[in-house]
């Protein structure tokens, strides 16, 4: 595939609508989270913001947090296992992706993959070796 117009900020902007259901989600906000998501929603893209409310209003999370797994992304939304290609694009984080299975978007969840090296039973903290 050639080069496509990309938004260097559409993952980011899923980050964000992540942040703003967290707060939404939430039985009781502060004035301060209420001001946080007030704030969230000029920020998030309308068509985005569109999809989530949507999801919303039927009581579903608009935003999943994907699960990496030895065998790929499961969806933590509906449990369903990723496409190779959408979860490969997830993982180069260049685009915004969808689960195919339940429309919510998809945000990879922040847990660090496993160390490549399995017979070391040692896990070093903090020690990143950079140098290949
Ligand atoms: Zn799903």
């Amino acid at each position: 595939m050639g080069f496509r117009e990309s938004h260097p900020r559409t993952m980011k902007e899923i980050e964000l609508l992540k942040e703003l259901q967290d707060i939404e989600f939430l039985a009781r906000k502060t004035a301060e989270e209420k001001a946080r998501a007030a704030e969230l929603r000029q920020i998030i893209p309308a068509p985005i913001l569109g999809h989530y409310d949507r999801l919303a209003a039927r009581g579903k999370k608009g935003v999943a947090l994907v699960q990496r797994t030895p065998t790929g992304g499961v969806c933590g939304g509906c449990r369903m296992r990723l496409a190779t290609g959408a979860y490969a694009r997830l993982l180069r984080g260049d685009d915004i992706a969808m689960c195919d299975n339940c429309a919510r978007y998809l945000l990879l969840a922040p847990e660090e993959p496993p160390p490549p090296a399995p017979r070391s039973k040692a896990r070093r903290k903090g020690a990143a070796r950079a140098a290949a």
